[in-house]
């Protein structure tokens, strides 16, 4: 009431916070409106560096130039690198001391003016010590050039208002939990005594409750159903949720709202209805994000994650058209395995893949590319490259061509101020190279905070400091932990440890922590009527007490009411219902081989995306070989081995009769890495690679044969073999890496596996894996004999074997087998031979017919590598239905 009074009568109102300002300012309207007036005279409210600033202006301007933060962080970075060239070798670490500079300088400013001059700190040493000397040499350069910080403008201003005499009109100052000593001095020579002084806090909220809560997601969830109930109660409330730690927890608090929140009837959506305080650094917003990439990729690599979710965004895309090809363009690549780890755009524009980049695209993006090389010849002022890179960002069809929403055009505003801040780094004349320019502008659209406008929603979310001159009609203040509150820090290393404690600077010492805490406690409480605080009695494995202070205000904490309570399972985000629709598979040949039924069997969602859908997992790039181009280049050389004449064999006894094992592995080793390694390694990986890939390759194959020099005769009768089958009328093609005849006339059917591949995989019903079976029942319908056994090869250093089932082993496969090998154990039957044919039947009838229901084999397992939950929302059916249903567990870890 005494603001609103106060800005109706004209008076200037200065609050230590922007947010603050924006908040009185939009409560100062709400009480007009509810008069009913349709017009009013804006109010005189000012945050504090929008006070300074323009009191500066007006009254105290003596044509020296005031420098923005990003100007002044570049004077700290040169005098730092002059003074400690061999401090700011690495990466970033001149950025960081000039930060760390800036605000020592920032602190004697606010806390110690009498300091800022250079003889009064005559008795520094060590790291306080040269930033006594940096600060020296900063005060002659601005002195020089007619420069001024803007943290030196409180400084000054206090001596040109004691100099002049002139009445000025009174202040009344809001949120201000503590007033500096610079600020201090500054209105106390704003006028005489009376005309500054701090508006008075509310009363005291009625009703204060302390609550004690298991963990920190049950204290969020506490609160969002309070938030939720508090609204349901009266839907004009406005809230006010105070958190530690803002900007880290944003994403959980967020994820927690909207997950408690739900729908309001008075608001859309649970996400509309909360509001940050804080903005989050402008380099997170997409559009920002994507032009800094965009920048980069014209003259160096980016990752391929950064590519993909740049031209996931459509920000390049001239139209929907060009953006289906850009997704289908970066589809093929992957599907060719041509994805690499990072990008320049020169070998994006090389690649070809099965689709076509947009002609007017390639264009674009090469004309962009050209402009740069030729501009980029020599140093440029930041002027130049600010204009220049908007330039560069529109050849390139930056933001692309669909419509942009409010907050785009905000974040977009946002972005060309960043830029043009960025400009004005050619303050001091200089020229500097692209590169130069960009890290400029990756350091200030990471430092730039950016916040939509506010929409005024009815729950805010802020920090304990960002909190001061916020009123609400209820308040929830999280993380009132003694460990959390008073908030703990560290002090500032470019200071003396007594100068700062003499000032009083943060954290200098414990008590100044408590008396911050405490007076901002005061000032919360009175904030609201109603004030919750909680606290979480276990936060990272650790027991936590409350805060003292809030004990001394809201009185011990108690355990959360029932209905603040979150039920331990959570509701299903899903609705499950019985689908019966089937969509019966047209009769056409499928990609896939026996990999189709497999996934039909593991689970029937899985073959309807995969084979109909063509949903793939998104491979990631690796650095060498992927797994499945080293098992390529690994089948390759086996097929070249047992392909027979002139080069490779085709007989055991061709086999035994080698008299140099290695040596006729390394020919075949050799042959194949010519003519298969993909050119991407090639081009990628250090030739040593290369070699130590193809010795690695030697060691397993040599290994491998002389394990099967141990076999009893064989002859091998087809390697790689492709075939066509019909199972049940469903056409497959089919590839089967080996198959051998064995002495007594049968097949033997072989896989190669250099990972882990075990028999119980073709268990019934609903097997994990039904290639063998499948290449055993029905691909070798056109071989003289029947099937003697089905094996894996596996290829392992040290461990290389045959695993499978085989009718006669100690006869037909290796006569030194031990009675207890699973090979002369558990043989191949006829029974099992019909009971896989009958399954394999089954599981292609399900396919043709359309079976796609979500239905792994046995979950968890099933689903861990398949890469699909995002489309099936198998997450959301399991944790609906099956939660805390311990039983299926424990028989499914028993079999
Ligand atoms: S993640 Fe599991 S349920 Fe989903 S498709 Fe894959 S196997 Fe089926």
């Amino acid at each position: 009431m005494e603001i609103d009074a106060w800005l109706r009568d004209g008076g200037i109102v200065v609050t230590a916070s922007e947010r603050a300002a924006r908040s009185l300012a939009a409560a100062f309207h709400r009480a007009r409106r509810a008069e009913g007036l349709t017009a009013w005279p804006t109010p005189n409210i000012r945050d504090w560096h929008s006070f300074v600033r323009s009191v500066w202006d007006e009254r105290a301007f003596d044509g020296r130039v005031v420098l923005s933060q990003l100007q002044e962080q570049s004077l700290w970075a040169r005098i730092v690198a002059h003074a400690a060239p061999e401090a700011v070798q690495l990466a970033g670490a001149g950025d960081r001391l000039a930060a760390l500079a800036m605000g020592a300088h920032l602190l004697l400013c606010d806390y110690a003016p009498q300091l800022l001059k250079d003889n009064a700190r005559a008795g520094w040493d060590q790291d306080a010590g040269a930033f006594s000397g940096w600060l020296t040499a900063f005060n002659e350069l601005c002195r020089d050039s007619k420069l001024l910080s803007a943290a030196r403008l409180p400084v000054e201003f206090v001596s040109s208002l004691e100099a002049d005499t002139v009445e000025r009109p009174p202040l009344l100052l809001a949120g201000f939990d503590r007033i500096l000593p610079t600020q201090h001095k500054l209105f106390a020579a704003w006028g005489v005594d009376g005309a500054v002084r701090q508006a008075l806090l509310g009363a005291t909220a009625e009703q204060v409750d302390f609550h004690l809560a298991a963990d920190p997601a049950s204290e969020l969830a506490a609160c969002a159903l309070w938030s939720k109930a508090r609204l349901a109660a009266d839907p004009n409330a406005r809230l006010l949720i105070i958190t530690q730690d803002e900007r880290k927890r944003r994403g959980e608090i967020e994820r927690g709202f909207l997950r408690f929140l739900g729908e309001n009837e008075n608001s859309p959506g649970p996400a509309s209805q909360i509001e940050f305080s804080l903005g989050v650094p402008l380099g997170k917003v997409t559009l920002a994000r994507g032009a800094q990439l965009l920048l980069r990729w014209l003259g160096d690599a980016i990752a391929e994650n950064e590519l993909d979710w740049l031209l996931a965004t459509d920000q390049i895309a001239a139209s929907p058209d060009e953006s289906r090809a850009l997704t289908a363009f970066m589809r093929a690549l992957r599907r060719r395995g041509l994805q690499r780890q990072r990008w320049t755009l020169a070998e994006f524009l090389r690649q070809r893949s099965h689709a076509e980049l947009p002609a007017e695209l390639v264009a674009r993006l090469m004309q962009a590319r050209q402009r740069l090389q030729e501009f980029a010849r020599s140093p440029q002022t930041p002027l130049a490259w600010a204009e220049f890179s908007a330039q560069l960002l529109q050849i390139m069809g930056w933001p692309g061509a669909r419509p942009l929403t409010s907050a785009e055009f905000q974040a977009l505003r946002r972005w060309q101020q960043t830029v043009d801040e960025c400009a004005s780094l050619g303050f001091d004349g200089r020229r500097i190279a692209w590169s130069d320019f960009l890290a400029a502008l990756d350091r200030a659209v990471d430092e730039t905070l950016f916040a939509p406008e506010s929409q005024d929603a009815p729950i805010l979310i802020a920090g304990p400091a960002e909190s001061a001159g916020l009123t609400a009609d209820a308040v929830w203040f999280l993380g009132a932990s003694e460990e959390a509150w008073p908030a703990a820090g560290t002090t500032h290393p470019l200071i003396p440890i007594a100068v700062q404690r003499d000032a009083g600077m943060p954290h200098a010492s414990p008590k100044l922590d408590w008396d911050l805490a405490n007076a901002m406690t005061r000032r919360v409480l009175a904030s609201a009527p109603e004030i919750h605080f909680s606290y979480a009695r276990q936060s990272e494995g650790v027991e936590a007490r409350p805060s003292r202070i809030v004990v001394q205000v809201a009185g011990l904490a108690q355990s959360l009411p029932a209905d603040l309570t979150a039920a331990a399972i959570p509701e299903p985000l899903t609705v499950a219902c019985d689908d019966t629709t089937q969509l019966p598979y047209p009769l056409r040949e499928v990609s896939g081989g026996a990999t189709v039924l497999t996934t039909q069997s593991q689970c029937p969602f899985k073959a309807f995306a995969t084979a109909r859908l063509d949903a793939k997992e998104w491979d990631a790039a690796e650095a060498g070989l992927t797994a499945p181009e080293r098992g390529l280049l690994l089948h390759e050389v086996l097929h070249s081995i047992w392909g027979g004449p002139p080069n490779g064999i085709r007989t055991y006894a061709e086999l035994a009769a080698l008299a140099d094992l290695a040596a006729f592995v390394e020919g075949h080793v050799v042959r194949a890495l010519q003519e298969k390694m993909p050119a991407r390694a090639r081009e990628q990986m250090p030739q040593r690679y290369l070699e130590i890939e193809g010795e690695r390759l030697v060691v397993l194959i040599t290994e491998w044969l002389r394990f099967e020099q141990s076999r009893l005769p064989f002859t091998v009768l087809e390697t790689e073999k492709k075939t066509n089958a019909s199972i049940a009328g469903l056409p497959l093609h089919l590839r089967l890496d080996r198959v051998d005849r064995l002495n007594d006339g049968s097949l033997l059917v072989i896989d190669y596996k250099t990972g882990d591949a075990k028999v119980k995989s073709w268990d019934l019903p609903r097997p994990d894996d039904v290639q063998l079976p499948l290449y055993a029942g029905f691909a070798l319908e056109n071989e003289e004999g029947e099937v003697g056994g089905l094996v894996f090869a596996k290829l392992r250093a040290g461990e290389s074997c045959f695993e499978g089932r085989v009718r006669a082993a100690k006869q037909t496969l290796k006569a030194g087998l031990s009675g207890n090998s699973n090979l002369v154990r558990k043989p191949l039957t006829q029974q099992d031979m019909t009971a896989w044919r009958d399954e394999i039947n089954t599981l292609a009838k399900a396919f043709l017919a359309g079976r796609a229901d979500v239905n792994p084999r046995e979950y968890p397992e099933t689903c861990k590598n398949c890469g699909l939950q995002a489309l099936c929302r198998i997450q959301e059916i399991q944790d609906g239905a099956g939660a805390g249903d311990d039983s299926d567990g424990e028989e499914a870890a028993g079999e």
